[in-house]
């Protein structure tokens, strides 16, 4: 067992970050009751609490830590660059080393027609410079009316003004008089809950064409872009029916829309391939790129542009008036490479694509024999289990009985850890997962989701 030499400051901690700490995504009240969970160390698969409990992270942090925890290359690669040279930024006709290099290395990687990369600290404000982008853009293509983003219901784009404006999620939206003008939403890809009679496949099609009905009414030339998400993530993991992205990009290219791959998470490897993209053949004419971009081990964002918009912007843009004091910093940049090199040496992704994801997809959808699991959804390592209260009708729950909370707090206290989106627990491991994790974690659900039925009065 590893050292636990915190365990007395527990309380201590917990009182102080009351007092002091403002949490994000946090209810202050219960969170005053309850009392935070304190994370002291990680190492590989698993990480400690401050009471010494030790918890297989389903969620690879918050869906980042790809190559998982205690990476020492990547604390020595932070390291060699802070005393070469922690800072210096990228403005101004200024540029380091390992902002440039890894410019090279994400071309490389993403799909064709991406060849520049636009760097930032997270994927909110990489959003926000797409929207910056964008606009300036069809400005500069003389067609100023072309402002208005489409993006879906349940999307998740990030959290500042713009990026949550992009989302669909309403609890968001109702606490800052969002969306910004200029940004509306469609109905995502869920079939389970929202396919009715629809078969997946025509379902696909149906959402697609809400996204072509929105365009009509707004008029084409007043649309700009549409952004999504490969697999939409936080919005519940909804994976979309194949028949949806090829009618979504007929549909951008028909009314000249920009298309956007937000790819924050479903990028590095989390579906089996390096990007959602290639998984579903989507040509954007941008990527938002964060979290697995360094495993979350530092702060780092990167907007891969495409052709048209790159080239427009510098033949006739003049000076771009946006940026950040961290665009391209030297030590997120340097950790980013050494990480995407470990992802390649360990061939990482072709062991999600060939073997650990079809693992756990199999060993996931033993659990559609439970009662209480409507569907299992599992592409690669990201992943989603429907809670349901009648699985023939596919009929949910109600949110208020918090049934998905319930289930959540049992798997922690079997040792692992999900997350719970309505009555949806997901699940986004690190890449580096074998079968033994993979074993250990379905017996953890399997077990909350006995206890969780137990719980609701079930069999
Ligand atoms: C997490 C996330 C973001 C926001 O990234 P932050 O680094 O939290 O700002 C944007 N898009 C998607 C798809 C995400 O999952």
């Amino acid at each position: 067992m590893p050292q636990t030499a915190v365990r007395n400051s527990t309380a201590e901690w917990r009182a102080i970050d009351t007092r002091h700490h403002l949490h994000p995504f946090t209810h202050y009240q219960d969170l005053a009751e309850e009392g935070s969970r304190i994370i002291t160390r990680a190492d590989g698969a698993y990480f400690w609490d401050s009471e010494g409990k030790r918890v297989l992270d389903g969620m690879a942090g918050l869906w980042c830590v790809n190559i998982g925890y205690g990476r020492k290359e990547l604390a020595e690669a932070a390291y060699r660059q802070m005393l070469e040279l922690p800072y210096y930024n990228t403005f101004f006709k200024t540029a380091t080393p390992p902002s440039i290099e890894l410019s090279e290395i994400l071309v490389g990687l993403t799909p064709e027609g991406l060849n520049r990369v636009f760097y930032g600290s997270s994927g909110s404000d990489a959003n926000d410079s797409i929207v910056r982008m964008v606009r300036h853009f069809w400005n500069l293509q003389g067609k100023p009316g072309k402002k208005t983003f489409i993006s879906r219901e349940y999307g998740y784009h990030g959290s500042t003004m713009a990026s949550a404006s992009l989302g669909g999620m309403s609890a968001m939206h109702s606490q800052a008089d969002l969306p910004l003008p200029g940004f509306v939403h469609v109905m995502p890809p869920y079939w389970y809950a929202m396919g009715g009679d629809l078969s997946p496949a025509e379902f696909g099609r149906k959402a697609a064409e809400a996204l072509e009905q929105r365009i009509l009414e707004l008029g084409p030339d007043n649309v700009a872009a549409f952004i999504g998400e490969p697999i939409q993530g936080a919005g519940g993991v909804l994976v979309p029916p194949e028949t949806y992205w090829p009618e979504v990009q007929r549909i951008c290219k028909q009314y000249d829309l920009l298309l956007i791959a937000d790819e924050v998470i479903c990028g590095f490897g989390r579906t089996g391939r390096w990007f959602g993209s290639e998984l579903f053949d989507i040509k954007p004419d941008f990527m938002t790129l964060a979290k697995g971009i360094t495993s979350g081990y530092l702060p780092l964002s990167a907007v891969m542009v495409g052709d048209r918009v790159a080239e427009t912007l510098i033949e006739k843009g003049g000076e771009f008036h946006h940026g950040y004091t961290y665009s391209g910093h030297p030590v997120a940049c340097a950790v980013a490479i050494e990480n995407i090199r470990i992802m390649k040496e360990e061939g990482l992704i072709d062991r999600v694509q060939t073997e650990t994801g079809p693992y756990l997809a199999q060993r996931m959808k033993e659990l559609e024999a439970h009662p209480l699991v409507g569907e299992v959804r599992c592409v690669g390592f990201i992943g989603a289990i429907e809670l349901v209260k009648d699985k023939a009708k596919r009929q949910l729950f109600d949110p208020a009985d918090e049934v998905g909370v319930k289930c959540r707090d049992h798997c922690i206290e079997q040792g692992i850890i999900m997350r719970a989106v309505r009555d949806a627990l997901v699940f986004s491991p690190p890449l580096i997962w074998t079968r033994e994790h993979i074993d250990e974690f379905v017996d953890g659900v399997r077990k909350a989701l006995d206890l969780t039925l137990a719980d609701i009065g079930g069999k």
